[in-house]
């Protein structure tokens, strides 16, 4: 019992103890104060009819009434009540008796006295008195009775409060229990937490103090892991985001609601937080992880094509825009590729449409192969795919893009026992040019597809006109280039390099020239570009190699100067192809003399001076090819190259020379160039000279070769061959 419940319980027994005194005193004595009186007055009423009587008897007989005492005795008996004891006595004026009944004055007993006149004189007296034993008896009764009522509401009100506090504690006991087994019968998981605070209000601490067995589930553990443990702790980093929201339940009284993920279980809850009593904060937690994946699992069908599994038009359009603002903000451009296959719809009406599902899923594993795995290739629907090329720092190369597009096509795709030769259009849309949105950019290419279409299929188009011609121009020269070499359309032209002081022919740069069918002669510097980038440039190359080669050991056979036979080779050359086992056969298959050839590095070349392909091409010199630096001074700066890499020749490039007999700062680095050169031993050639002066400057500063048009322009064979043989 506590203190309240011993407090209540004394105010109780005291309370009980007053009442019942009060009903066993109070009862009895205002009973018998009224039974008293109404027997007081019952005597005066008779002892008034009595003195009455006897008054009558006096007045008709005034003297004699005195002897009368017999009849007057006989009246008296009359007039008394048989059923209590009473006695009425008639005193004369000496108080002697004169009459009375014949009943004994009873020991506790109410008198009456009632005098008797004679002509108003008192002559007598009359006394009654009546027993009060009937009415103590009767006042005993009441008492009892009184007291035993007292008993009841004594034990009633001693007991009661106490019964009402047990009736209350176990309507709490059984409210909590029901509370419990509710908790217990939820399926939302249930938390109980106390939450105190520091002196200073700062959050003390976050307890977990009971759970029922949907949270034990929820969460993987049992009751005693979770209770006792630091809530904040438990329901990890989602839950203390929401710590501010959660203290808040205290102060407004109302409940919260936020969603509750643990990522490293996978899982989201919705919890809601609420506080019923100061301190405790109730959380019931909604397992809504089905829920989740199904959401996300919709997000992603929403997002994605069902038959290719690719993004769709929508994530195509969202991260379009995402693209389109990145590129506004680093002023940079993009590229929209709508890819259109060319008559799917006979292929679906023929083959069936299982066939041109199976086709348009193949169609999108190629294309996906030809993109980085950062760039987004949707399928928009039907046929139709779409391509988003971000520039990545470099002048974006659509065209390029677009004919790995179409090149990917060329295969034949194998749709069960069925081989299918697919083509495709595609139309180009730029940004900023063709379009400043999403939409617009995507209609843009929509209409540039539409044009490759009608021009004939199988082709991209650019949505912009200029683009469109230079990308014609450069398909049809690329288009054109791909049979040149078969159809014999390149050939060699061989430019003289002359000795600085004996000015005599030392060796002569072969230069490719390309003699178009339509357009006549194209400069190298226009195909050599698309030829190293299209790839070509490896046939190419092998094919100027093998043909100075060929010339070489021709014109030894035939006894000309056995003059150096430069050949100039491309960066890709060597990067992408065993370049110097191509030398040695190449050597080998023509019988040429290696000594006499020399090949042409760019500075580019050098700039990967530790790849092994490099170190080979440098190994060919122990054949006694020797190796030629081109351009020098216009590509890296670094020049730590020089001295690690056995150098035959430094070709000056042209733009030194053109200037020299006026511009100081040419004069200088051409100085500077042929010195170093000396230096380390390395053979110097000046390109480009074209006049008597530039020559005499060179000459002055002791340049090895020369080569220019103030000697010879680049020459055929066999202008070559007849200046060859003059000089033999
Ligand atoms: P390059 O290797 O620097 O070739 C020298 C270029 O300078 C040649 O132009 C030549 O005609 C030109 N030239 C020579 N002397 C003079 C002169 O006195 N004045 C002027 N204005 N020009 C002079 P070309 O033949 O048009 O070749 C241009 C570039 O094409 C070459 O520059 C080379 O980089 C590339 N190229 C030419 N043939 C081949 C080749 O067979 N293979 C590779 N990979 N590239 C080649
Ligand atoms: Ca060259
Ligand atoms: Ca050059």
């Amino acid at each position: 019992m506590n203190q309240a419940e011993i407090s209540i319980q004394r105010f109780s027994i005291a309370v009980a103890w007053g009442l019942s005194i009060l009903i066993t005193v109070m009862v009895p004595a205002i009973y018998f104060f009224i039974s008293y009186q109404h027997l007081r007055s019952e005597l005066v009423v008779q002892s008034v009819l009595s003195a009455n009587d006897v008054t009558n008897l006096v007045r008709s007989n005034p003297t004699l009434w005195r002897y009368e005492d017999l009849r007057i005795s006989e009246m008296l008996e009359q007039r008394s009540r048989r059923t209590v004891a009473e006695s009425i006595v008639i005193y004369n004026t000496n108080r002697e008796v004169i009459a009375s009944n014949t009943a004994v004055v009873p020991p506790v007993h109410i008198g009456q006295k009632q005098d008797i006149y004679d002509a108003g004189v008192v002559v007598a007296s009359i006394e009654i008195y009546r027993t009060l034993d009937p009415l103590l008896f009767s006042t005993l009764l009441v008492t009892l009775c009184s007291a035993a009522i007292a008993a009841v509401i004594f034990f009633t009100l001693r007991t009661l409060p106490r019964r009402s506090i047990k009736k209350a504690y176990q309507a709490l006991c059984e409210k909590r229990k029901k509370y419990r087994s509710l908790h217990e019968s939820m399926k939302e998981g249930m938390a109980e937490h106390r939450v105190t605070f520091a002196n200073n209000g700062e959050l003390e601490s976050f307890t977990i103090i009971e759970t029922n067995s949907s949270c034990t589930d929820m969460f993987g553990c049992h009751r005693q892991d979770l209770v006792g443990s630091d809530s904040l702790t438990q329901f990890g980093a989602s839950f203390r985001e929401y710590l501010s929201e959660l203290l808040r339940v205290f102060e407004h009284g109302n409940s919260i609601t936020f969603e509750l993920a643990l990522p490293e279980r996978g899982a989201y809850y919705t919890t809601t937080a609420y506080s019923q009593s100061p301190g405790i904060i109730t959380t019931l937690f909604e397992d809504i992880t089905e829920r989740k994946k199904s959401e996300q699992q919709i997000k992603k069908m929403a997002y994605s094509d069902q038959l290719t599994t690719l993004p769709n038009r929508a994530l195509l359009l969202d991260r379009l825009n995402q693209a389109v603002a990145n590129a506004t903000q680093n002023c940079s451009t993009l590229a929209v590729f709508l890819l259109d296959l060319d008559r799917f719809k006979i292929f679906n009406d023929t083959m069936g449409r299982a066939t041109g599902d199976q086709l348009l899923i193949e169609v999108g594993r190629r294309l996906q192969r030809q993109i980085r795995c950062s760039d987004t290739l949707a399928r928009m629907g039907g046929d139709e795919f779409c391509f988003v090329a971000i520039n990545t720092g470099k002048e974006l190369n659509a065209t390029y893009v677009a004919q790995k597009f179409m090149d990917s096509m060329l295969p034949p795709f194998w749709i069960g026992s069925n081989e299918l030769h697919v083509t495709s259009s595609i139309g180009i849309a730029v940004f900023p040019d063709d379009g400043s949105d999403a939409e617009t950019l995507i209609k843009s290419a929509e209409l540039a597809m539409y044009s490759a279409k009608e021009a004939g299929r199988n082709r991209y188009n650019f949505y912009s006109p200029e683009m469109n011609l230079k990308a014609h121009t450069r398909m049809k020269l690329e288009n054109g280039m791909r049979n040149a070499l078969e159809h014999g359309e390149f050939f060699l032209e061989f430019q003289p390099i002359m000795d600085a002081g004996t000015r005599t022919i030392t060796a002569a740069e072969a230069l490719v020239r390309w003699n178009h069918p339509s357009r006549g002669r194209i400069p190298p510097n226009e195909f050599i570009p698309l030829a190293e980038e299209t790839g070509l440039i490896l046939p190419l190359g092998e094919w100027i190699l093998r043909t100075v080669c060929r010339s070489m050991k021709t014109w030894n056979d035939a006894g000309l100067p056995q003059i150096r036979l430069s050949v100039n080779v491309s960066s890709r050359q060597i990067e992408q192809q065993n370049f110097a086992e191509i030398v040695r056969k190449a050597l080998h298959a023509t019988g040429a003399n290696a000594a006499q050839l020399e090949i042409e590095l760019t500075e580019s070349c050098l700039v990967n001076h530790a790849s092994t392909n490099l170190a080979e091409v440098f190994d060919l010199r122990s054949l006694g090819i020797s190796i030629a630096i081109d351009d020098f001074g216009t590509g890296y700066s670094s020049l730590g190259y020089i001295k690690t890499l056995p150098i035959d020749h430094i070709k000056i490039d042209r733009s030194f020379v053109t200037d020299i007999s006026s511009n100081i700062q040419d004069q200088a680095i051409v100085e500077a160039i042929i010195t170093m050169s000396q230096k380390l031993g390395i053979q110097n050639i000046a390109e480009g000279v074209e006049t008597l002066e530039q020559l005499e400057f060179l000459q002055s500063l002791r340049c090895d070769e020369i080569q220019g048009y103030y000697f010879h322009r680049p020459l055929s064979a066999e202008a070559l061959v007849t200046l060859l043989r003059a000089q033999v």
